[in-house]
């Protein structure tokens, strides 16, 4: 394998992981070009939708733990370099019943890994918290180490950032193919009405709600689902500081995820089964009746004040997997090409400990990141 240093990376895609994979790239010194077939830092990938919850205590199991560590530290020294603040540290909400699996695993993990987090009374928690209506069995955790991510500012800081450490960034232009030639790869792009080739030593291809058509291998691993986000017009009493984000797993269908107001209103996420996304072109931005009066009552049951309807419906995407860990790996396919994708609705919080992850595979073939939960392999 060629030294890092002395490699061209072509990176497929400045979303998320892409922004974070360049800049870790350029920062090393590294010759990195990055392709985006629209702007840097738009709305419709997987990163779109205003806000994102940063949470250490988490659902998702101990295992994480170091990595969001990590990861936390990673976006306050972002935040620090870009003069923009990533991550709001406003903390983040766990509620739900002691019953709850999810809510389960958050005390779990609170106490084999001894993390910074406050179980509040019911009293306490109506008290700080007078938005949330709390049910008889609900505990109400809070994660201290958590807060707000701001994606699309995180996304195009992040990729400015690397642009002044040297990368090259394409925005408006279309990967169409990434053909692995033995020796290197040759990426087919897009611009205008043109089909131009460039070469590379290697590629990531970390395409988000498209990873499926830029990555045939894992079509059948990674399934496109939609999410569909209601914002509530909201006062002064839901800004981070007095409404810090959270998960609300209280059974039935009071089980969202919950997001102050940054200038669009509250922000509530239903988790109910989604649609599948046949098309990533061709997201439906139809959301039927029905469904927005499910939002509307798990609200009116859950949070006090706001107003019964959802001043604005917005549908998005991203890729799950069967077990909902993303996959970071050699494409079987095409071993000059390193794939990142599937992230399962919670991958952003994580993007620089995954990049720094792909940097290491990209130079040495091995990475000191705990990922092996992520392997293609286990999905095969
Ligand atoms: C509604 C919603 C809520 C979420 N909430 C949270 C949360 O609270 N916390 C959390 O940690 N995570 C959350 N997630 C998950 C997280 O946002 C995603 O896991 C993460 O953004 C995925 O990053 P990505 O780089 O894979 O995709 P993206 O950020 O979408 O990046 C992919 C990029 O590739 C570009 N691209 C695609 N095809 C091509 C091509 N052929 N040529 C050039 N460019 C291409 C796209 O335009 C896009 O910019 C949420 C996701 C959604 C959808």
């Amino acid at each position: 394998m060629k030294p890092l240093q002395q490699s061209s990376i072509a990176v497929i895609g400045v979303g998320t992981m892409g922004s974070q994979v360049l800049h870790r790239l350029a920062a090393d010194g590294v010759r990195a070009t990055g392709f985006e077939q629209f702007d840097v830092g738009h709305q419709r990938g997987a990163a779109g939708g205003e806000t994102r919850i940063f949470r250490v205590a988490y659902k998702e199991g101990g295992g994480y733990v170091p990595l969001l560590r990590e990861a936390r530290a990673a976006w306050l020294e972002l935040g620090a370099q870009t003069g923009v603040e990533l991550l709001e540290p406003c903390g983040a909400l766990t509620i739900g019943s002691a019953e709850d699996p999810d809510v389960r695993t958050v005390v779990d993990v609170t106490r084999e890994w001894g993390l910074d987090v406050e179980q509040l009374d019911h009293r306490e928690a109506a008290r700080r918290f007078p938005q949330h209506r709390l049910f008889g069995d609900d505990l109400v955790l809070l994660d201290r180490q958590g807060g707000l991510l701001h994606p699309q500012r995180a996304v195009a800081e992040t990729a400015l950032l690397a642009e002044k450490a040297g990368a090259r960034i394409h925005p408006s232009t279309t990967v169409v193919d990434v053909v692995d030639r033995g020796t290197g790869v040759a990426v087919h792009y897009r611009q205008g009405d043109e089909i131009q080739v460039a070469e590379y030593d290697q590629a990531v291809v970390c395409t988000g709600p498209w990873i499926t058509r830029s990555v045939p291998a894992i079509a059948r691993d990674v399934q496109i689902r939609r999410a569909v986000l209601c914002w509530f017009e909201a006062g002064p009493n839901w800004v981070p500081e007095r409404f810090p984000v959270g998960i609300r797993r209280s059974g039935g269908e009071n089980v969202y995820s919950f997001f102050p107001d940054v200038g669009g209103g509250v922000k509530i996420n239903l988790h109910v089964e989604k649609s599948v996304v046949d098309d990533p072109d061709a997201l439906d931005p139809v959301v039927a009746q029905e469904y927005v009066a499910r939002v509307s009552a798990a609200v009116s049951r859950g949070l006090t004040g706001l107003p019964p309807k959802p001043a604005a419906v917005r549908t998005f995407m991203e890729g799950y997997t069967a077990d909902n860990h993303g996959i970071i790996g050699r494409d079987p396919q095409r071993p000059n090409v390193l794939v990142m994708g599937g992230f399962s609705g919670h991958g952003f919080k994580l993007a620089p400990v995954f990049a720094r992850a792909a940097v290491d595979l990209l130079g040495t073939g091995r990475t000191d990141v705990p990922i092996d939960r992520l392997s293609l392999s286990r999905l095969h």
